[in-house]
């Protein structure tokens, strides 16, 4: 019998489990409250019959990460993590630290299927989703690790959310729960490369949080170029969509550009983006590439970057350039992971 994962039970999940048990009901918030102390073992859960205490052991387990690498950067504070899920894969969680409190960053999946030109989560293709505990571990254990509060979270790291929709979806509702980490909707960002499905789906959900697209082009064509999802799921067709979200649950769209030299950081591009978003209620954050060393994109200088978001401005489309952290210790999603998988390939050999 596989056992289940209590950590990725709901509320509800867990008290309909407690009663199959034939436990009474105020067992299932006994557990959650250890749940929420965050116990890493049925053991610890000292208040309930050591009978119960068994039955739990045979027939569930506590999802853990632990730490396998943690980088601090001198620059800015932040903090790095690889964490080791319990079958032996490894995902990179970041907390920054903004005046506004400190965002934690977390990955969907063990690397990722979107194939994306200028990004290192997607070299080795999709291991597999994470599940709702292992999201919500990394938020939990981000807080643990550095004793301080989480502020927001963003779904910006390895992985694409969208194509892990249900454990999403959990996740946010789980992190959510006041009774658990209590992460307001509004303090929430997920990123996602354009998964129509998707934005429908989150859309009929109506929830409060920030949807980012990553957009980094202006037109199909280019988009095409570095991002194969713009095959399946047009930029057209998203623009339509991402108006339609916009409508619906009345939240600003932020859409995510990354700047590559060469590729998409001339101010014609800078135009025709702005004449893609007129008329929309959105934020664009310029990212000055960040360089993965398999890709061979380069970033372009300072003043093309300023010029680009000029233009922007001057078609009234607000954009900011966002700031690099942790440039020293390359907290760019996906290069951490694959640094040590190299290593540990190499070891192997
Ligand atoms: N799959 C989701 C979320 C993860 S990526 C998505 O695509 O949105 C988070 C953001 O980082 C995306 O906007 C992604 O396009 C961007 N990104 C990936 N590699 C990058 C790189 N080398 N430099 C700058 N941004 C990058």
């Amino acid at each position: 019998m596989t056992k289940v994962d209590l950590k990725s039970m709901d509320r509800e999940e867990l008290s309909r489990f407690v009663l199959s048990l034939s436990q009474p009901k105020f067992r299932a918030k006994q557990i959650a409250d250890f749940l929420r102390r965050g116990v890493s073992s049925f053991e610890e859960m000292h208040t309930l019959p050591a009978a119960l205490r068994k039955i739990l052991e045979e027939r569930a387990f506590l999802n853990q990460l632990t730490v396998e690498r943690k980088l601090i950067s001198r620059l800015d504070g932040t903090v790095k993590y690889l964490f080791r899920l319990m079958d032996g894969e490894c995902v990179e969680t970041v907390l920054m630290r903004y005046h506004h409190g400190n965002t934690v960053c977390i990955s969907s999946q063990v690397g990722c299927r979107m194939g994306c030109s200028f990004c290192a989560s997607t070299i080795g293709g999709k291991v597999r989703d994470l599940t709702p505990s292992e999201m919500e571990e990394q938020v939990r254990m981000a807080a643990l690790d550095t004793g301080e509060r989480v502020d927001n979270i963003v779904v910006m790291g390895i992985g694409e959310p969208f194509d892990n929709f249900d454990n999403l979806l959990k996740f946010l509702y789980n992190v959510n729960d006041p009774e658990r980490l209590g992460i307001g909707m509004r303090h929430i960002t997920v990123s996602t490369c354009g998964v129509i499905p998707g934005i429908r789906r989150l859309m009929e959900e109506e929830l409060q949080l920030t949807l980012a697209i990553s957009l980094h082009a202006a037109d199909s064509e280019q988009r095409s170029r570095i991002m194969p999802v713009n095959a399946r799921y047009p930029l057209p067709e998203l623009m339509d969509v991402c108006r339609e979200y916009q409508r619906k649950t009345g939240r600003r769209m932020t859409y995510e550009f990354a700047l590559i030299s060469g590729v998409n950081d001339d101010s014609e591009t800078a135009k025709r983006l702005a004449a893609l978003l007129k008329g929309q209620l959105c934020h664009v954050n310029l990212i000055p590439v960040n360089p993965v060393k398999e890709r061979g994109f380069s970033v372009p200088s300072a003043e093309r970057i300023a010029q680009f978001q000029a233009v922007l401005e001057q078609h009234r489309i607000p954009a900011t350039v966002r700031r690099t952290l942790g440039a020293d210790i390359n907290a760019s999603c996906g290069q951490l992971r694959r640094q040590t998988k190299q290593r540990g390939d190499e070891l192997a050999k």
